[in-house]
């Protein structure tokens, strides 16, 4: 028994010692650190006896942390940060502002000075921000909102907010884009870095004479001329309207040109004083969108069977069909071998229908009135279809015709004083294309 008890105060001494000794262990290696030398002696320590790494890495990674947050805590009082945030999703000025630092006193004060020139609820997700702050006093705040001005606020001694809306100087060249298709218009625009806007533009433009998917052939050539706007950095920061477009196919040659009547409608005109705008649209969908090769389908055109008296438009489903032209809904709904359906009425003598959508655009009903343009449903491939295409017929005096071929009436056409105003504003425009003549392809 007694053995035992010596046994067990024998181990309970040895573990008492134990402690003790690494509490002795430990505590110089704590007294040094008080006393450590830098941060830079240590590093090379490190270097020096790799035997203590394990050690001196742990204490230095301590020394990192700690110190220099302390340091920074003491110091900012007297320093000038410059912040940039982007907004996000839920953001809002004065979380933003209060969120860098500033009182929400002052925040406030920036936001209602602000105000009367700009709306802050309108700054759009992802708008960039810079913030000038110190000591939780704003100094200043400003970001671009647009590609033409900037907005800025700047403390006024230690009082006020100045808000300035600031013009950027940019300069305005013409810009002329030729390009010659060699698979696709889409592909060709994209090859040759056509600005996206801008092929949407020229679509849009021709999507009232030309059939995108079957009239544009390989070596067909279009050309658009534009404004660019660079800033004093000399980047191209935005893009004008397309002044005008011209399509090169088989030989066929259209142009157009931007003018805007008196009564301030704009359009697009040929030299003639013709607007580009037809009461039908021939490609009733974003012709960049269209699948198969331009050119390269041949398609039954006219009523060979009684599904095809109208043509087709191979699309990904969900691409947007438009309405080609003003009009009432006269019918909407399943239609048989057409799937999906709609057709509208243009007037008394059109009429157009669109088969195997998708989907129809939601709340579209029945007798309802549609505008060029709008969206009315969307690609599939309901009914009896192969794969996701629209079928599009127009309908003149209650029978399909060829959309290729039909005459379809113009839309407006000037005249008089109007129509002199429209030739002399094509000279100045062919001043222009001949100046930029050199990048012209056609
Ligand atoms: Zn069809």
């Amino acid at each position: 028994m007694s053995f035992l008890n010596k046994i067990g105060t024998v181990v309970i001494t040895l573990l008492i010692i134990t402690f003790i000794y690494f509490q002795l262990k430990n505590a110089p290696f704590y007294a040094t650190k008080q006393t450590s030398p830098t941060n830079e002696e240590q590093q090379v320590k490190i270097g020096v006896s790799p035997k203590y790494n394990p050690k001196v890495k742990k204490e230095f990674k301590t020394e990192q942390t700690t110190p220099p947050e302390e340091g920074k805590k003491d110091r900012p009082s007297r320093r000038i940060r410059s912040l940039t945030v982007s907004v996000a999703q839920g953001d809002t000025l004065i979380a933003i502002l209060t969120d860098a630092g500033a009182s929400k006193e002052q925040a406030a004060q920036l936001i209602s000075h602000l105000r009367k020139i700009y709306e802050p609820r309108n700054l759009p997700v992802g708008q960039i921000i810079h913030i000038t702050i110190s000591d939780k006093q704003l100094i200043r705040l400003s970001f671009t909102p647009s590609f033409d001005f900037e907005i800025v606020a700047e403390l006024q001694g230690n009082k006020s907010f100045k808000v300035e809306k600031k013009k950027i100087k940019l300069a305005i060249e013409d810009k002329i884009f030729s390009g010659v298709i060699t698979h696709s218009l889409y592909q060709t625009a994209i090859e040759q870095q056509l600005p996206p806007n801008m092929l949407i533009e020229l679509i849009r433009i021709f999507s009232f004479d030309v059939d995108f998917q079957r009239e544009i052939q390989r070596g067909d050539r279009f050309s658009l001329l534009f404004n660019i706007y660079r800033n004093e950095q000399n980047k191209v920061v935005h893009n004008g309207t397309v002044t005008w477009a011209s399509m090169n196919l088989s030989g066929k040659k259209l142009e157009y040109a931007a003018y805007k009547t008196k009564s301030g409608f704009k359009d697009y005109y040929d030299r003639n004083g013709k607007s580009v705008t037809k009461t039908l649209m021939r490609t009733p969908i974003d012709g960049a969108r269209l699948s198969s090769r331009y050119g390269k389908r041949r398609h039954p055109i006219l009523g060979y069977s009684k599904m095809h008296k109208g043509v087709d438009f191979a699309a990904p489903k969900g691409v947007p069909i438009m309405a080609a032209g003003d009009g009432v809904i006269e019918y909407i709904g399943r239609n048989g071998p057409f799937g999906k359906y709609i057709r509208i009425r243009h007037n008394s003598v059109y009429k157009t229908a669109y088969a195997h959508l998708s989907r129809f655009r939601k709340g579209l009903r029945k007798r309802h009135r549609v505008k060029q343009g709008s969206t009315i449903g969307y690609v599939g491939s309901t009914g009896r279809s192969t794969g996701p295409h629209l079928h599009y017929e127009v309908i003149k005096h209650g029978r399909q015709t060829n959309p290729m071929s039909v005459r379809l009436p113009a839309g407006d056409r000037l005249k008089g004083d109007e129509l002199i105003k429209l030739k002399q504003s094509w000279v100045e425009l062919d001043k222009r294309l001949n100046k930029a003549a050199l990048k012209i392809v056609n």
